[in-house]
């Protein structure tokens, strides 16, 4: 059999962004208002602009734009009610911002196990659910678990749950968007995310006590009457004098490249799921590779894929990582014991007390991610996946295979 051709593509570059929102930025730095509370006598700043639409994709009443999907998550928290010392729930496959989120509030991160469909165990949420009132839940990588199971579980145990939806814009459960079944929903708009501003992040709930705290926390001044997607002035009044300014804005010209590319999302996200089903079909034609199960419920955007090789080795881990490599595919693996850019796992981050997740840490350890830009074609999809077939494949089990 001919060798493969090395992959030379990029899996880490994004699409330039559309010409629409090049000139919308353009027209912001010649205006010179930049930040979203500078007055345009009868206008609408970007900021709010973006806010009230995306408000309405969304499906929620309210949405905040922020400078980060993490100031998102914090702020989330804090208007949620979470105080320094008080507990946290959150699943422990997740990415770093989410445990920086709680540290942040001074609150206490109690991670929650995952099965092998990346996916929070229901079962040991529940054993943990009387430990704290909030649950932060991180669909991490784009899987959701039975929505309506875990909010079940959240009422009964008066569980408030905050969605980290980083990678689930745009995703559904039961034709729901991933985002509008907790009290809110957090979502990055960060270069790797559905959205590309660089930077930012965009906080959505249906509370209107809640956005209210939210957006004095997020820096509003006494000019929240400005912005696109907010409660009645009226709600602010009990809190406007109590909530602090911990600036995190979204300025304008972030909010103007966001905008055009919001009706863009849909299509993208047809795009991203013919280059995930395509990859995936393709390595699961190996015996050695499994992938994780989704829910018939799940409407997921496949903007990035996993699969996991079942009794591989920590030292197999390392070496399908560097074949992948030198053939030109960067593959990630969870089970690193030390962090890898993007990548770590809940034993790297050590300002949390000592987590016993021994079911979790059994999933991480045979988890390969990868990344999935909209700028790979079948050919590219088919080579990548011809790739990570031949890697697996060559991997020397000692009999460790069921
Ligand atoms: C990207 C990301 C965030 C937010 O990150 P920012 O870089 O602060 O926008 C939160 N959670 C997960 C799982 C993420 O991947």
């Amino acid at each position: 059999m001919p060798a493969l051709p090395r992959f030379t593509g990029d899996l880490t570059r994004q699409e330039p962004l559309p010409q629409e929102a090049i000139d919308a930025v353009n027209a912001v730095l010649e205006s010179g208002r930049l930040h979203r509370y500078e007055p345009v006598p009868g206008e609408e700043s970007e900021a709010s602009a973006l806010e009230r639409e995306y408000a309405d994709w969304q499906g929620r009443p309210y949405c905040l734009a922020l400078a980060s999907g993490g100031q998102a998550l914090q702020i989330a928290l804090r208007a949620a009610g979470v105080r320094p010392g008080d507990p946290v729930l959150a699943n422990a496959f997740t990415l770093a911002p989410v445990p920086g989120a709680i540290a942040a509030v001074g609150a206490e991160a109690r991670l929650v196990e995952i099965n092998e469909d990346l996916v929070i165990d229901l079962d040991d949420l529940a054993r943990k659910a009387d430990q704290a009132k909030v649950l932060m839940l991180s669909h991490m990588r784009g899987h959701q678990c039975d929505m309506d199971a875990l909010m079940q579980l959240a009422d009964e145990a008066g569980l408030t749950v905050i969605e980290d939806c980083a990678h689930t814009m745009g995703a559904t459960w039961r034709g729901i968007r991933s985002g509008n079944f907790g009290r809110a929903g957090c979502f990055s708009t960060q270069s790797y995310k559905h959205l590309n501003s660089g930077e930012g992040g965009l906080l959505t709930s249906a509370d209107p006590e809640f956005m209210a705290r939210a957006i004095l926390l997020s820096g509003a001044y006494m000019l929240y009457e400005r912005h696109g997607a907010r409660p009645p002035l009226a709600v602010f009044n009990d809190v406007r004098l109590s909530t602090p300014n911990m600036s995190a804005r979204m300025d304008n010209v972030r909010a103007a490249m966001l905008r055009p590319q919001l009706p863009r999302l849909e299509s993208n996200i047809r795009r991203w799921n013919r280059i995930h089903d395509r990859i995936a079909t393709g390595i699961a034609q190996s015996a050695r590779i499994h992938l994780p199960r989704r829910a018939p419920q799940e409407g997921y955007v496949g903007s990035s894929l996993r699969f996991a090789v079942p009794g591989m080795t920590a030292a197999q881990g390392e070496a399908l990582v560097s074949d992948a490599a030198e053939r030109g595919v960067a593959l990630k693996w969870f089970g690193a014991s030390e962090p890898v850019g993007y990548t770590s796992n809940y034993d790297s981050w050590a300002y949390l007390p000592p987590q016993l997740l021994p079911q979790t840490r059994n999933v991480l350890d045979g988890l390969i991610d990868l990344r999935l830009p909209l700028t790979l074609d079948d050919d590219d999809c088919d080579l990548i996946a011809a790739h990570i077939r031949a890697a697996v494949e060559r991997l020397p089990f000692a009999g460790a295979l069921s």
